[in-house]
């Protein structure tokens, strides 16, 4: 796919998402009280909600909508053979530079984008006293020790991606599954990397969650089956309402490509930090398979017992990052308008990857519309994520829901206890409808799952 111009700048700042991330509680510095932990985040019930909504998103995409792929949940903590075959123990690595001035440690291919913390104007390196190293690797894997017993033998590894879990569970779940090859595994897990330079908020972190697919298809095919998967990956955000201005899939030349893959390409978007990856198509051919066969000695390859084919098949990996994605999702959906001569915040958010799908608003907190309220704040949340709310002016509380993305907020007024309807706003058209309340979980149901694109020019 061509190369494209990067689209002018919107109303999202990473500043304007961290604030209201925190002012709403969708995401916070950990351990806050203590300080926070460097580049470690806590999800707060928002948070919690619309990364859930990403990630069942992708489980709906890999698993619930297809027949060829199965689930799996590895354990982060696997058998520390697994990454001397992987390649991770000898080179997961990034070039890492130190200062002897300020003694900080960056990541060196990152140096020119980072500030020296000395003098912030200029990278590291080019203020007056800083001192830099030659660049030298440094492992990004964690390293714990299991068991009492602090000896060589019991060290062990947070896993740095959950690709490497489902490669050592490629027999297993061959033989439990009843697949045969083009066939995928897929997992969402937590990842750990001691990372250089973290930081851009949950974009990179050293522990976050990762989308990783496994789809293994006879050698012959990986080519088809790899632009399959990059286009079917670039849709699927589509689909879930990022811009396509604001989207692209860049294919890697052939310099930037792991010594394993024969093509990988990165969907990345327009964060405010400029282009970014968001998730990693690759071909991997059979590397895994061969390397876990040579380092546990057990012969992982397919073999078909009607034609007596026997192979090894090759990898087509999709990795995703949930948090990632989720940043993306928010700093998509981003806008202020004015409504009434009021500025408003709002997240113009895919309705199914909304926190919360409706807010159930009585007018006035009297003459018996709370009940009324209530009665169908119950009737909705066993369908779909439901907020109630009656505290402050009408208005204050829209303006609440809007900030969270909210895509309806269902008022209970007078009229209400006349004729049983209610008044249904959507969010981003700012339209209201009367609709009765027997009708309203179905209608809404059905708006939800209607397609949605961003209204955001
Ligand atoms: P990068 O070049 O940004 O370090 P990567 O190419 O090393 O990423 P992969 O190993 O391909 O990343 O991992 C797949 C996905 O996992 C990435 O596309 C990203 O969405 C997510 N991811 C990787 N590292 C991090 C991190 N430190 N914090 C948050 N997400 C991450």
């Amino acid at each position: 796919m061509p190369d494209q111009t990067s689209p002018p700048a919107d109303a999202a700042t990473m500043e304007k998402i961290v604030a209201l991330c925190k002012r709403r509680g969708f995401v916070f510095a950990s351990s806050e009280i203590y300080g926070g932990l460097g580049s470690t985040y806590d999800y707060g019930h928002y948070g919690v909600l619309l990364k859930t909504n990403v990630k069942n998103e992708w489980w709906r995409a890999m698993v619930q909508e297809r027949d060829d792929i199965v689930a799996l949940d590895s354990a982060i903590l696997q058998h520390p053979r697994t990454w001397e075959a992987s390649g991770h123990l000898a080179g997961f690595t990034d070039p890492m530079v130190d200062c002897h001035t300020c003694g900080q440690r960056f990541r060196a291919d990152h140096v020119p984008e980072l500030q020296c913390p000395q003098k912030p104007s200029k990278s590291p390196g080019e203020g007056p006293s800083c001192d830099l190293t030659e660049a030298r690797d440094f492992n990004l894997m964690f390293e714990t020790t299991m068991g009492p017993v602090k000896d060589s033998g019991a060290t062990v590894y947070l896993r740095p991606e959950t690709a490497q879990g489902i490669f050592v569970n490629f027999k297993n779940v061959l033989q439990f599954s009843r697949r045969k090859p083009p066939f995928g595994i897929a997992q969402v897990g937590k990842s750990f990397r001691n990372e250089i330079t973290p930081g851009n908020f949950v974009f990179r972190t050293r522990e976050f969650e990762q989308m990783e697919m496994e789809f293994f298809v006879p050698p012959a095919e990986a080519p088809q089956w790899y632009d399959f998967w990059r286009q079917e990956r670039y849709d699927w955000y589509v689909e879930l309402g990022l811009r396509k201005d604001h989207l692209r899939l860049r294919e890697h030349e052939t310099g930037e490509l792991a010594h394993y893959s024969s093509a990988t390409a990165d969907v990345e978007y327009f964060f405010p930090i400029g282009w970014s990856e968001l998730e990693g198509i690759a071909n991997r051919g059979d590397f895994d398979l061969t390397q876990h066969t040579e380092f546990s000695g057990q012969k992982l390859e397919y073999f078909d017992g009607q034609s007596g084919e026997r192979y090894v098949p090759h990898v087509i990996e999709p990795a995703a990052g949930a948090d990632r994605a989720t940043l993306a999702f928010l700093v998509d959906a981003y806008d202020e308008d004015e409504i009434g001569g009021e500025q408003r915040t709002v997240l113009r958010i895919h309705p199914r990857l909304a926190p919360v799908k409706v807010a159930v608003l009585p007018h006035m907190r009297k003459d018996g519309l709370p009940d009324v309220a209530h009665e169908v704040h119950t009737a909705l949340r066993g369908r779909m994520q439901s907020e109630y709310d009656e505290g402050g002016a009408i208005g204050k509380r829209y303006r609440r829901q809007d900030e969270i993305g909210t895509p309806y907020c269902v008022t209970i007024d007078h009229q209400t206890l006349e004729d049983r309807t209610v008044t249904v706003r959507e969010r981003d058209s700012l339209t209201q409808e009367r609709v009765t309340i027997e009708d309203l979980p179905g209608e809404l149901a059905a708006r939800l799952a209607a397609p949605w694109r961003s209204p955001k020019p």
